[in-house]
């Protein structure tokens, strides 16, 4: 892979696991220094395996620990990463989970855990890292755009989604703040967009392709006949990091294998 992003700092949250993973790897191979995130000290091991592979591939990073949900705790880990390495070029907005449970049911506490870390998160990381490309503007020498924002939303940002009403209505409400961020900055130079991934193989969805059955009922919702994986995202993640993609704002980039083209039309639509 090209080196597009030499030099640049890139904090990836949620890191330790499935998509950030993937694409803090796919970032540093093209050249980003990264900031492997992850909640709470009991993930803090996988966080250092996922840096520990990154390493020997050649790369740079460290590890932060950080409840995006957290005001106080987003606003350290950006100033302890700009104190390490002199600014934040990209922030990839992951960390993300779900409580599941039928509308009727659902409590508070798992409304508002969601929102709390899917959207609430997603608010606090974003308004620091766009806090410190104002700061710092356009370097020519970094990158064409003061920085770069990119929002891990989901195929349920249009697709509703029976039982996963909290979920949904994060995803939904992250498209509209990175339309309404990206509205408001682009004449500084910062770029802001969302990856919304399809069917990804992590830990947060292992029900859906466990087994063979489960993946038997899965394929019927994916055209391209296949689940995608944390590297089919980190791709995507460096084109819209990376100069190439100048020219792109506001956008949700769908990755999913075509699941958002209404497969049960195909026969008799
Ligand atoms: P995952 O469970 O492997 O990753 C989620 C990560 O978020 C974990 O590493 C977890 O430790 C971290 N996290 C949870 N709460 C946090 C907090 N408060 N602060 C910081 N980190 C926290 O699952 P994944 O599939 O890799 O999910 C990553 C993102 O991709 C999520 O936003 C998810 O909604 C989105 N997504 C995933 C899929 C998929 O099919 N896997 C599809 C669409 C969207």
């Amino acid at each position: 892979m090209d080196k597009k992003l030499s030099g640049q700092v890139a904090i990836i949250t949620g890191a330790s696991s499935g998509i950030g993973a993937g694409v803090a790897k796919s970032l540093s191979a093209a050249g980003a220094i990264v900031v492997i995130n992850y909640p709470v000290p009991p993930v803090k091991d996988a966080a250092e395996a996922v840096l520990a592979e990154i390493k020997a591939a050649g790369g740079t990073g460290i590890t932060a620990i950080c409840d995006v949900s957290r005001e106080n705790e987003v606003q350290k880990m950006f100033a302890d990463t700009i104190q390490q390495f002199g600014t934040v070029d990209i922030l990839i907005n992951n960390a993300g989970l779900q409580k599941d449970a039928p509308f009727d049911e659902m409590t508070l506490e798992q409304w508002n855990f969601v929102l709390s870390v899917n959207l609430t998160g997603q608010f606090l990381c974003a308004r620091e890292a766009i806090r410190e490309f104002l700061r710092r503007g356009v370097d020519p020498k970094r990158s064409r755009a003061a920085g770069k924002i990119v929002h891990m939303s989901s195929v349920h940002e249009v697709i509703p989604w029976a039982g996963h009403a909290n979920y949904a209505a994060s995803k939904g409400g992250i498209m509209m703040l990175m339309k309404t961020i990206s509205q408001e900055f682009a004449h500084k130079k910062i770029r802001i967009n969302s990856i919304s991934p399809g069917a990804i193989q992590t830990p947060i969805n292992y029900r859906d392709w466990q087994t063979p059955e489960a993946l038997d009922k899965l394929m019927t919702l994916i055209p391209y006949k296949r689940i995608g994986t944390p590297d089919d995202i980190g791709r995507a993640a460096v084109w819209l990091c990376s100069d190439d993609s100048d020219y792109v704002n506001g956008i949700s980039l769908f990755v999913d294998g075509g699941m958002t083209l209404y497969p049960d039309f195909t026969e008799n639509g």
